[in-house]
């Protein structure tokens, strides 16, 4: 059975979790994919809730049996993957399913799904206060920060090749903003 998909992405530290927990705790018949990576847990963390941890040899498993809709090695030497049998679970039981993705994830994943997707690309309203959320935020060391950073202005590129760009500066005017285009694309 094919449903609705919608996928959310944006440069780390722009706001897209907060977004999307948002987003899901509004919408019941909505489940959040959860990705592979071969990174490992951080802070509370938990193995199948925010992400299967695997190890990166069980990835590359993975990556010759053909189990993903879509993955990119986002950080060096750390893979993230779309898993086939997330979405079949998920649309299994008749949900629409939330993609939490990098840009070029976004990207493909809306190439795959077409119009049954909505493609959101979640922008902060510039480079230092993504810089500051991130320290603010506390999960990252200050190397992690500078990488994340130095790569928010590619990923910043792409944000033509979605359906629609929402600029995360005021939080509550954000959330209002995304429940629109969620309910949009639901209605139609
Ligand atoms: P991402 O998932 O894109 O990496 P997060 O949702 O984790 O980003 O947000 C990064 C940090 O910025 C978090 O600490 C979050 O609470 C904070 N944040 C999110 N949106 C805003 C906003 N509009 N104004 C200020 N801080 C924000
Ligand atoms: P983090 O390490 O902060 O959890 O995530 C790093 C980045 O990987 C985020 O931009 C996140 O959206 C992205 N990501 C998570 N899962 C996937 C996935 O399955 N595919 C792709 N392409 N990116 C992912």
């Amino acid at each position: 059975m094919q449903g609705k998909v919608i996928i959310f992405s944006a440069p780390s530290g722009s706001g897209k979790s907060t977004i999307v927990q948002h987003i899901l705790g509004l919408h019941p018949e909505m489940e959040f994919s959860v990705s592979a990576t071969s990174r490992k847990p951080r802070g509370q963390e938990v193995d199948g809730r925010e992400y299967y941890f695997i190890s990166n040899a069980e990835f590359r498993r993975k990556v010759r049996a053909d189990a993903f809709v879509e993955w990119e090695q986002v950080y060096a030497g750390h893979c993230y993957g779309t898993l086939k049998s997330e979405v079949e679970r998920i649309w299994g039981a008749g949900h629409v399913i939330i993609f939490d993705v990098d840009v070029k994830g976004g990207v493909s994943l809306k190439r795959y799904f077409g119009d049954s997707a909505l493609s959101v690309f979640i922008q902060a309203p510039s480079i230092e206060e993504l810089r500051r959320r991130l320290v603010l935020r506390g999960t990252d060391s200050p190397e992690a920060i500078e990488t994340r950073v130095a790569k928010a202005a590619e990923e910043m590129t792409y944000a033509g090749k979605f359906d629609f760009v929402l600029v995360n500066d005021d939080l509550d005017q954000a959330f209002r903003e995304a429940e629109q285009v969620v309910d949009k694309f639901l209605a139609a």
